[in-house]
């Protein structure tokens, strides 16, 4: 049995399905103060960002902007307008894909890493992958992003071309090109919940 918490608070418990119910409230009572830990640490988080999540405003760039619901899709510097919530993927990545591809090149030849292809795509819960051919896989949600923290996203699924999992070797990688990576991940972490909003 398991329980995990998401960015936007809801407890999910995976066990048999014959699991009795009373077993799985033992289990969530003695892990309840891990849970109260998490779920106050996403409330802050949340709290911070209420009008994200209540789509008044969205993330571009670490900046946050008004949205707008309008009769267009367009990005401007004051302001992100959508016909409809739906549009944000497609307006997203059209207008930033370009100058995401170059970075990633930019990236691959510093790292001397190169990957099979570079692909955009919406994940729930993950911000990027790669897989056992060394395709690349971000979450479009990665625009959202300030550069530094996208740059590491870059960095780290880059050096899974070279090491497929989270080893200290890995790690040891990532660190070559992102030194304050801890610092990182974690300011990330701030932005998971985004994941799981649209
Ligand atoms: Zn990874």
């Amino acid at each position: 049995m398991s329980v995990s918490v998401s960015g936007d608070n809801k407890i999910i418990v995976r066990c048999s399905w014959e699991t009795p119910l009373s077993k799985i409230e033992d289990f969530l009572a003695s892990k309840e103060r891990w849970i109260d830990k998490i779920v106050t640490r996403n409330a802050e988080r949340l709290a911070v960002n209420d009008d994200v999540v209540e789509r008044k405003c969205v993330y571009l760039d670490g900046r946050k902007l008004p949205l707008v619901i309008s009769d267009k899709n367009l990005i401007t510097s004051e302001a992100v307008y959508v016909k409809k919530l739906e549009n944000i993927q497609k307006l997203f990545t059209d207008a930033c894909t370009a100058d995401f591809m170059k970075n990633v090149e930019e990236i691959s030849k510093l790292t001397m890493i190169t990957p099979n292809s570079v692909n955009i795509r919406k994940y729930t819960g993950r911000w990027g992958c790669c897989d056992g051919r060394n395709n690349l896989y971000f979450n479009y949600m990665v625009f959202m992003l300030p550069p530094y923290i996208r740059r590491y996203i870059i960095v780290h699924e880059l050096c899974h071309v070279i090491c497929h999992n989270h080893s200290p070797a890995f790690w040891k990688l990532v660190s070559d090109y992102v030194p304050d990576y801890k610092s990182v991940k974690k300011q990330l972490a701030a932005f998971d919940f985004l994941t799981t909003l649209y």
